[in-house]
């Protein structure tokens, strides 16, 4: 018999984990917010080989402050500003740790009935609070599902989608049963995890089609859509998939979702709309703009875990007919046949994605909207958006500075006026001030600066002193008389 912890052990422990998380939260902003490591640094205070004899649970605890800690870029940092969020907060790493302890495999309603229905009910307490279109709910046709993240949601919606569109032949004799080439469509400025969709999924890089957006609001001309759509219908290509992309990752853009859906409608294309930043600031009323179109959409996926307090994972997918969806990832071998199962009655989740196990994360949400309630989500959203409109008057007001897109929500993409190395420079600069963390985009191909604000504890001074610090860390880009020789 191994040497379990005991449930006194654990206890203690478990006392020292939370402990040691609780005070990380508490001094993460006095740490650099990006890590200075080079690489293989981490690796080297690691020991070569694994123990012989187990080892207390406190030298683990020593060694994530003497390792891990310097290797870590704290994306809990209030002055993480880069990529988009990826929340943490209290109520939502507690259901974790509770879900670690259950432990349950929630792939089937019979495997843990409650794992399943808190999904579903949890689901349609999102779908409610987001304001999104019923069909989306349980009660419906459709219904949602937690994925891991939104990459594997538009996978996803692709498999459902490739099933529709063959009529179910996709599924039986793969590519071929669809009998011709087919194409998917999404902006230009659609996430990568589109292309990587239609690399996993088998049609490969050509079958994706971009789309030209609007230079001035980065969102997609739904005018280019159809006339790609029209060539591909006269050359014989099968139209399978369009995804829409609510705030877009490089600007936060947000393609006319009516217009696409228009046209999705009238072609028997499956509309797929990624909201994954996004979706999530719905929770205001006075964002439900966001949602424009969404009746005409077949699935739907927003990431609770970027902006939602919600640790990772947690993609909540919706779909408006589950049949499709269904169809394409039914599989019941013998060894999962139930009661419950054959009975109709229930809803079993290793059919809504592409694995069979899944964690019990409908805690972790649940959790979530419970200790904020809507009231709190809503605050949360607000303060986000009011810093990001704040940061745009600041950076109007510097005329050393352009905004190249509209600012969105809570994104403020900003570059200086004039030639790319400048900025590339501030870039590296800001960073390696350890005081905040950009990450960055092309805009119309030039380097720009982007601040996504969004962090759990980020609020407006975390915003305020970020700015200043660009600014401080600006030197005027070389005007057209002060060239190379004047100042070296
Ligand atoms: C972040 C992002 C994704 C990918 O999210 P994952 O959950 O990490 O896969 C997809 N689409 C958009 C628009 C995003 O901003």
């Amino acid at each position: 018999m191994p040497a379990h912890m005991t449930p006194e052990e654990f206890r203690r422990h478990g006392r020292q984990a939370v402990d040691w998380v609780a005070a990380y939260h508490e001094r993460v902003e006095s740490l650099p917010v990006a890590s200075r490591v080079a690489p293989g640094e981490v690796r080297a205070g690691l020991p070569a080989h694994p123990p012989e004899q187990g080892e207390p649970f406190e030298s683990l605890l020593e060694d994530l402050d003497r390792v891990i800690v310097p290797g870590l870029t704290h994306w809990q940092h209030p002055s993480f500003f880069g990529y988009f969020p990826a929340n943490a907060s209290g109520p939502a790493m507690l259901a974790d740790l509770i879900s670690a302890g259950l432990g349950v495999q929630g792939m089937l309603w019979a495997t843990s009935p409650a794992g399943t229905e808190l999904e579903q009910h949890v689901l349609d307490w999102l779908a409610e609070l987001l304001d999104l279109p019923a069909a989306f709910r349980s009660t419906g046709a459709g219904g949602g599902v937690i994925q891991d993240t939104a990459s594997t949601a538009t996978l996803t919606a692709l498999v459902a989608a490739l099933h529709r569109a063959t009529d179910g032949a996709a599924r039986r004799d793969g590519l071929a049963g669809a009998g011709r080439q087919c194409a998917v469509y999404a902006s230009d400025q659609a996430h990568s995890s589109v292309t990587k969709a239609v690399v996993v999924a088998g049609l490969g890089e050509t079958a994706l089609r971009a789309v030209r957006v609007d230079p001035s609001t980065q969102a997609m001309d739904p005018g280019h859509l159809a006339e790609l759509v029209a060539a591909d219908l006269a050359a014989g290509v099968l139209p399978v998939l369009v995804v829409a992309t609510v705030g877009t990752t490089s600007t936060a853009a947000v393609d006319p979702v009516p217009e696409i859906g228009a046209l999705c409608r009238a072609h028997g294309i499956w509309l797929h709309v990624d909201a994954a930043y996004a979706g999530v600031a719905t929770v205001c009323p006075e964002l439900r703009w966001l949602n424009a179109g969404l009746a005409h959409a077949d699935s739907y996926a927003t990431n609770p875990h970027k902006w939602l307090l919600t640790n990772f994972d947690c993609d909540a997918f919706y779909v408006a007919d589950r049949g499709a969806l269904l169809g394409a990832l039914s599989i019941l071998p013998e060894y999962l046949r139930n009661a419950a199962t054959e009975s109709g009655a229930v809803v079993d989740y290793r059919d809504w994605h592409i694995q069979l196990g899944r964690r019990f994360r409908a805690l972790k949400l649940w959790a979530v909207i419970r200790w904020y309630g809507a009231e709190g989500l809503r605050e949360h959203i607000r303060r986000h958006v009011a810093a990001a409109g704040a940061l745009a008057g600041w950076v109007r007001a510097d005329d050393r500075f352009e905004l190249p897109a509209p600012a969105n929500l809570s994104l403020v993409c900003f570059r200086l006026r004039g030639p790319d190395e400048p900025n590339e420079k501030l870039h590296a600069r800001i960073n390696e001030s350890g005081a905040a963390y950009l990450s960055h985009t092309r805009v119309g191909g030039a380097y720009t600066l982007r601040m996504a604000i969004g962090g759990t504890h980020t609020r407006l001074d975390h915003v305020e002193r970020a700015w200043h610090l660009v600014q401080r860390l600006t030197t005027d880009p070389p005007g057209p008389e002060t060239t190379s020789g004047s100042r070296s």
